[in-house]
């Protein structure tokens, strides 16, 4: 039986325990399997290689992004550094958005200079810039959409498109949207990679990242580089990150339908001077989100109007926001770009991406949306008390 994505984020796995008949799978914590005989292992030998837990959230986050295999890493990180290691020799080139999330621009700016691999920085919506970057035969496209944390977008299917051309893989990082909301593999993306931090465990409590590829042989390969880097994740992570994806969907719809009611009230709001939510018809990128995306999401920023002390009064009133990194929980955050998640950009890059110092990153959570939107009422009113 076929079954939709929120039957599927929660059946998978489910009933495969034969000698007690649990329901839901067991934590597999042993490090290593017995062998039957002389020279015949198991299916598992080491569960760095190998773990009964981590296969079964592997096969969720495959048929959730509709790939043909999954690998499940140590962090997002870690994942988007398998990416580059696998495909990437010295020489070769990767070509990513300028405004990606910051550990990555970090992570590809400090490999590079270092010769690993070259890397170019643009602007993806600019058609002429994705041009000469990509006359440069690169060997793979990064494509970040919506980005961090301007939620800028790009037609994912238009790049891929574009990649392929000239013989690179387009890779999508899906972190701000969840399978849910966006399927990249269904617009021509070759490959899928997610922080499973974000939305996918979505509570807060769990560093673990995810590679999702068509075609059965790249699996295969990430999969065997996976274990031979050592970067694939634990039993407790595996057991987590399965427990989160089962509320996947019932999540990610409460949180996009109260990050609607506070943009709708940040609207309103004369202190906000400039508001990021692709939902809202003079973002750049909202035709393309109608076109690519079930739905606009959960996450929003926008640019207070004033200055630091501005900032610190709104920030120090919020209760129920926290003050924090990250992002897709259950619990509403609220980030400061310039000094938090993209710190690790010179201002230079930061002002090329667009990054004010006056913008603030929320990541709305499922709390109820009226008092929300009380909480960030009394932070404006504080804001402007002097
Ligand atoms: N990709 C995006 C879009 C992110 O926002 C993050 C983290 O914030 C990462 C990748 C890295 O993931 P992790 O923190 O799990 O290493």
């Amino acid at each position: 039986m076929e079954c939709k994505q929120a039957t599927v984020a929660v059946h998978s796995g489910l009933n495969i325990d034969e000698q007690y008949g649990c329901v839901v799978p067991p934590v597999y914590l042993s490090s290593t399997y017995n062998f039957t005989d002389f020279n015949t292992p198991r299916e598992h030998d080491y569960s760095r290689r190998g773990n009964p837990g981590r296969d079964i959230v592997q096969q969720v986050l495959s048929e959730l992004e509709g790939g043909s295999g999954a690998v499940m890493t140590s962090s997002g990180m870690s994942a988007i550094h398998l990416l580059c290691t696998v495909f990437l020799k010295p020489g070769d080139l990767l070509v990513a958005p300028h405004d990606c999330y910051g550990g990555s621009y970090r992570l590809f700016d400090s490999l590079s200079k270092r010769g690993a691999y070259n890397v170019i920085f643009i602007d993806q919506a600019d058609e002429n810039a994705l041009k000469l970057a990509l006359a440069q035969k690169p060997k793979l496209v990064l494509i970040e959409t919506p980005s961090n944390p301007l939620l800028r977008i790009v037609d994912i299917q238009r790049i891929c498109d574009l990649a392929h051309e000239v013989g690179a893989l387009a890779i999508v990082d899906n972190t701000f949207l969840s399978p849910v909301l966006q399927k990249p593999l269904d617009l021509g993306a070759d490959i899928v990679v997610h922080s499973c931090t974000k939305y996918l465990n979505g509570h807060s409590d769990l560093i673990a990242g995810a590679i999702i590829a068509k075609d059965p042989a790249i699996a295969a390969d990430l999969a065997w580089w996976a274990n031979n880097i050592g970067v694939t994740g634990g039993a407790f992570d595996s057991y987590l990150l399965l427990r989160g994806i089962r509320t996947l969907s019932a999540r990610v719809l409460l949180q996009q339908s109260n990050a609607a009611a506070i943009v709708e009230y940040l609207q309103q709001q004369p202190q906000v001077k400039k508001l990021y939510y692709p939902a809202l018809e003079n973002h750049p990128g909202h035709k393309i989100a109608v076109k690519q995306q079930k739905g606009f999401g959960a996450m929003l920023s926008f640019e207070l109007d004033g200055d630091e002390q501005t900032i610190r009064r709104f920030l120090s009133a919020l209760k129920l926001f926290t003050l924090a990194e990250s992002l897709g929980g259950v619990e509403s955050l609220i980030s400061h770009t310039a000094t938090m998640t993209h710190a690790g950009m010179s201002a230079e890059a930061r002002a090329q991406a667009g990054i004010t110092d006056l913008l603030l990153r929320v990541s709305v959570g499922i709390e109820d949306s009226q008092d929300l939107i009380a909480d960030l009422d009394n932070a404006f009113q504080a804001a402007v008390t002097r």
